[in-house]
């Protein structure tokens, strides 16, 4: 099996997210080769063949011209799959090269199970095996699912140009308004989790945090709620964090939650759920109603 990864580029620097599409084609047991919208200056650490298109004439967010490009490696390359990060950049090129390529899309892969990908459903509370019937497929790959591996060396690189224009003109980025606090510098975060229940146990997390000495952050279902602002949600649509303490009360593990936070040194997750998905990356899992847990915690750390 042979897969074309795509690179992704952001603001003149190389994304890591290549290593996760790595990580995927070694757990696929596939050979590969990738393509980059980049400059020689950034190269991933990758030993086999890198396509490399200029991104100071190609644009380094130009879905449409970089499908032109993609389109011209498949045709010499005939990959089975394509295959792309979840990122707002993948979101826009694979359904453009996947439509070119009249291939199926799998998007958001998490898993890999006997060469059949796993995506989640219903808001991730389902997870459906997929298999295609076309003989192509392009893949999006949900950002934290799949570990990293970095080949070493450096790639032989081809350079690639593409004719024309593309039909998209790329005027910048636009930083997310951030405002608040900034939870990617706090050494201590307590999460909450839909298992607090009700908005008024926002108050008990947010104290022992106080009491920890960090901040508090929550899950995307009570930010949903309105029970917590935007910028304090943990996770693939919110910030990603890597604290020294890493506190997760009533959260289930969700991969789109875990991909936030998996970077934390320490975990300790509170859940009444013996079996819930956050016991297999916290380092303690506490089998506990946090409405009885939590307020007793934080009286022991407000005693030391
Ligand atoms: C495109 C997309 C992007 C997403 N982005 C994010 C994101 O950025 N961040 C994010 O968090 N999610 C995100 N999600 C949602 C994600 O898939 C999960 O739905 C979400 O993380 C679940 O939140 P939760 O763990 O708080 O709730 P649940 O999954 O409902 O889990 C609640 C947990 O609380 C436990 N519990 C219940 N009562 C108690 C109690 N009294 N004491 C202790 N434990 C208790 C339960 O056992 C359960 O494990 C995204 C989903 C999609 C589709």
């Amino acid at each position: 099996m042979k897969l074309l990864l795509i690179a992704e580029y952001r603001d003149g620097k190389l994304l890591s997210g290549y290593t996760e599409l790595l990580g995927f084609a070694e757990k696929m047991g596939a050979e590969s080769v990738m393509f980059l919208a980049g400059n020689d200056g950034a190269l991933p650490k990758y030993d086999g063949k890198l396509y490399l298109a200029d991104a100071a004439v190609c644009g380094e967010y130009n879905p449409d011209l970089h499908k032109k490009l993609i389109m011209e490696i498949v045709a010499k390359e005939q990959p089975d799959m394509v295959v792309v990060s979840h990122s707002s950049y993948g979101w826009d090129l694979a359904p453009r090269v996947a439509y070119a390529m009249k291939a199926a899309q799998v998007s958001e892969v998490v898993e890999v199970k006997d060469n059949m990908m796993v995506v989640p459903v219903c808001n991730s509370k389902l997870r459906r095996t997929v298999k295609c019937n076309t003989g192509q497929t392009v893949v999006t790959l949900q950002a934290g699912a799949f570990s990293t591996v970095e080949s070493g060396g450096s790639p032989a690189v081809e350079n690639i140009v593409v004719d024309g224009e593309g039909r998209i003109v790329f005027t910048g980025y636009e930083e997310a308004e951030s405002g608040g606090v900034d939870l990617s510098k706090a050494e201590i975060i307590v999460s909450a989790g839909r298992g607090i229940g009700k908005p008024e146990n926002v108050a008990m997390i947010a104290d022992l945090a106080k009491a920890l000495g960090g901040e508090y952050g929550a899950s995307r279902p009570v930010v949903d709620s309105e029970w917590v602002e935007h910028n304090r949600q943990v996770g693939t649509t919110g910030q990603t964090v890597a604290p020294k303490l890493y506190v997760a009360c009533g959260i289930s593990g969700a991969i789109q939650h875990l991909a936030g936070m998996k970077k934390s040194e320490f975990v300790v997750a509170v859940n009444t759920d013996k079996d819930a998905p956050i016991g297999e990356v916290a380092d303690v899992l506490v089998v506990a109603d946090l409405k009885l847990f939590i307020p007793l915690l934080k009286e022991k750390v407000a005693a030391l």
